[in-house]
């Protein structure tokens, strides 16, 4: 089975909407994204997540700074954010310039509004079980994984990668349901063997088609957070880090790219406006 991550995507952006659609009109979740310099799939993103807070009514706003701004300034913009009422998520696009520190620049972000959930106060959260503002892919994933098993208690969960962003956050949440999580990088050997006995994999790597059909045994849940741009037959094409083409019969559910994790970061980037909004407005 193929899992539909556009179709789930909707779903949650319609929940999203109609819940958006009951509040007053002078009274909606506000979102504002910072985008510096000229990155080319910054750009794109960025379009993507603006298109989308609109349409379920996120009133969303893109502040752009030219490569060359200083971090002081960039702080004291966030900082600006920080005490606007009308701006309850704040999204720094990353990567940012290389004189710009990146640690420094979300640990500005009031923890309330991070709505990518990378402030050491999100994480420490995450990973002490508390409530938190998850990271927007991995709660995506989440969900797919969710929609295929519902009860994950047992399960024995490969997490390929240990970034910040993807593979920690991904296995907080399966621990919190209980999967018994391996989680792998590249510095671990046999990665394959260990692939073989697991009920689901997520991999979050940025290695093409890394993952291969004699990995992965037939009962398996695969989730593809990879987005590789590589070149077939003198065509470019984009695709995850699992050898799609060669698994997809093979196994359990398998999650595409395009069409997979991609839709649900974005819809997730919404629900997580949605409750820094919500968590503003219970404190006033
Ligand atoms: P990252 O920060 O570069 O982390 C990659 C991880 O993979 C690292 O932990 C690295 O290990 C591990 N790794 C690298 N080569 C490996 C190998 N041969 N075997 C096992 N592990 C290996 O990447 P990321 O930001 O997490 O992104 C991962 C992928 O997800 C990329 O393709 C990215 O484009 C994609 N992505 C997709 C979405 C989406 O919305 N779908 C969102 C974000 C990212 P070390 O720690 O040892 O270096």
């Amino acid at each position: 089975m193929i899992i539909d991550g556009k179709k789930i995507a909707e779903e949650l952006r319609d929940k999203i909407k109609s819940d958006i659609k009951k509040l007053p009109d002078n009274n909606k979740p506000g979102l504002t994204v910072i985008l510096i310099g000229e990155h080319p799939a910054s750009q794109i993103y960025v379009r993507n997540k603006e298109k989308f807070a609109n349409e379920v009514g996120i009133k969303s706003i893109v502040l752009r700074f030219d490569e060359s701004i200083s971090e002081e300034n960039l702080k004291n913009e966030i900082k600006k954010l920080n005490n606007d009422s009308n701006v309850h998520g704040i999204l720094v696009q990353l990567p940012l310039p290389k004189h710009i520190n990146q640690k420094d620049i979300i640990q500005t972000i009031d923890p309330i509004k991070d709505v990518d959930g990378f402030h050491p106060i999100n994480v420490g959260n995450l990973s002490s079980g508390n409530d938190a503002m998850v990271p927007c892919t991995p709660l995506g994933c989440y969900y797919l994984i969710k929609k295929v098993i519902p009860n994950l208690s047992g399960l024995n969960a490969v997490v390929i990668g240990r970034s910040n962003i993807n593979g920690k956050p991904m296995t907080q949440l399966l621990l919190k349901e209980n999967c018994t999580v391996t989680i792998v990088h590249s510095k671990t050997r046999n990665i394959e063997e260990i692939c073989k006995n697991a009920d689901l994999i997520i991999a979050a790597v940025g290695k093409a088609q890394m993952v291969k059909s004699n990995w992965v045994k037939s009962s398996a849940v695969i989730i593809d957070v990879g987005i590789n741009r590589i070149e077939i037959d003198g065509k470019n094409k984009i695709v995850g880090d699992v050898d799609f083409d060669n698994i997809y019969g093979k196994v359990k559910s398998i999650s595409p790219v395009p069409g997979g994790v991609g839709p649900m970061t974005i819809a997730c980037l919404l629900e997580n406006t949605l409750k820094a909004f919500n968590k503003i407005s219970k404190k006033i």
